[in-house]
């Protein structure tokens, strides 16, 4: 960006130039007025605060940002959802109007990858409308920039509820994660809420405390398998997780679809803290400087596909990326690819499929969980889970 290249130029990085102490005194000023308040609101303001939250202010994605993801590591990944989406289309009978939905487009590489391999399917192109599900005015710039010769009908919305209605494919890469998550940790037998407030003595520095038990509704968020955790245990809860289940089994009783999430995250109920905050790729205090971090926390996929499964719709996997992308012909596309590189570019290849695919690096931590209308056939290269 313009910006950012002036900065480059008169020697200084993004990062001289952040703006993150005003959001460190806004938290303050805001734990003073009302007390402590919930990590969801503290995640959430860091992340998204209009204009000085991590995502409003900056492009953490492209060269020199704070972190990387698949679509960036390599083209092959979104050119694969792109023949995954195409293949949706298909299965739905290949209707003459498609919306294809992306939530959190980051750079728009993904989109514009699977827009490119979308000229496999005779039509698909034609008949696709893209909506962009974006909150961050700096990050929708980027994706205008990346998809400015993109040859299909590109909208932005700020919210799922606003796109487009009709069949759609909708996707979503490391989007879940970003969801502003609660947390309890259970002290003398109760589930309490873990809150953040200001150090008694050094009022600049945010702790975290416990605040008050849990309703037994938000308890019921809580694994059943977690539920009798000894004191000590921390759990995370995902308020987000149900709505945008919700959102989809709505849309989806009216327009049939099929929704794919790809994040890292366990499959299984698991305790424990996985709150994290990435700064140029280097993991850093969450509470440490709000604003100027990515700050992220695993998926849940487990309670992902209960809370499917309970609002009626089909659901397929949890299945491992590595696993996905090589059933969905990745090697093959990396040899392709390979034939008209050199020895150096080929390394590079070779070095971006392992990194994808590998259980040891992104294989097998990042994994995909897929939502369908019942109605349609099964999710393509995905099984379905038993109910
Ligand atoms: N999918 C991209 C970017 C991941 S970063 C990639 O894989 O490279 C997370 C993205 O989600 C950013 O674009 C961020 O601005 C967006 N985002 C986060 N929360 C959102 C929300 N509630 N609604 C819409 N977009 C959101």
């Amino acid at each position: 960006m313009q910006v950012k290249r002036e900065l480059r130029e008169a020697g200084m990085s993004q990062d001289e130039f952040r703006p993150a102490p005003m959001l460190a005194d806004l938290l303050r000023d805001r734990i003073r007025t009302e007390g402590s308040i919930p990590v969801s609101a503290f995640m959430a303001e860091a992340l998204f605060h209009p204009i000085a939250g991590f995502y409003a202010t900056r492009d953490p994605l492209s060269a020199g940002g704070d972190f990387i993801t698949a679509p960036e590591i390599s083209q092959m990944f979104g050119e694969l959802i792109g023949l995954w989406a195409a293949e949706c289309w298909m299965q739905m009978g290949a209707p003459a109007r498609f919306e294809l939905i992306e939530l959190g487009p980051g750079t728009g590489r993904m989109m514009s990858d699977i827009l490119r391999a979308g000229h496999a399917a005779p039509g698909f192109l034609q008949a696709v409308r893209v909506t962009l599900v974006e909150v961050s005015p700096a990050l929708k710039m980027v994706q205008g920039q990346t998809l400015a010769q993109a040859k299909a009908d590109i909208n932005w919305v700020r919210d799922l509820a606003a796109a487009p209605p009709g069949p759609a494919v909708i996707i979503g890469n490391e989007f879940l994660d970003c969801l502003p998550i609660r947390q309890a940790v259970k002290a003398g037998g109760l589930w309490r809420e873990r809150v953040v407030t200001l150090h008694p003595e050094d009022k600049t520095r945010f702790i975290y405390a416990l605040g008050p038990a849990l309703a037994e509704m938000d308890q019921a968020m809580i694994a059943p398998a977690l539920i009798n955790s000894p004191d000590g245990a921390l759990v995370e809860l995902r308020p987000s997780d149900a709505q945008l289940i919700n959102q989809l089994a709505e849309r989806f009783k009216i327009d049939p679809g099929y929704a794919l999430f790809i994040d890292y995250g366990s499959d299984t109920p698991a305790s424990g803290d996985t709150l994290q905050a990435l700064r140029n790729h280097r993991k850093v205090g969450p509470l440490a400087a709000p604003g100027t971090a990515d700050l992220t926390a695993w998926v849940d996929f487990d309670r992902l596909a209960k809370l499917g499964r309970a609002a009626g719709l089909a659901v397929f996997g949890p299945l491992a990326q590595g696993g996905f992308l090589i059933d969905m012909g990745i090697e093959q596309r990396a040899a392709m690819l390979a034939r008209n590189l050199d020895s150096a570019a080929q390394a590079r290849l070779a070095r971006q499929l392992r990194r994808l695919t590998a259980p040891e690096d992104m294989g097998d931590l990042f994994k995909l969980i897929a939502f369908a209308a019942r109605t349609l056939p099964a999710v393509p290269g995905m099984a379905p889970l038993a109910a």
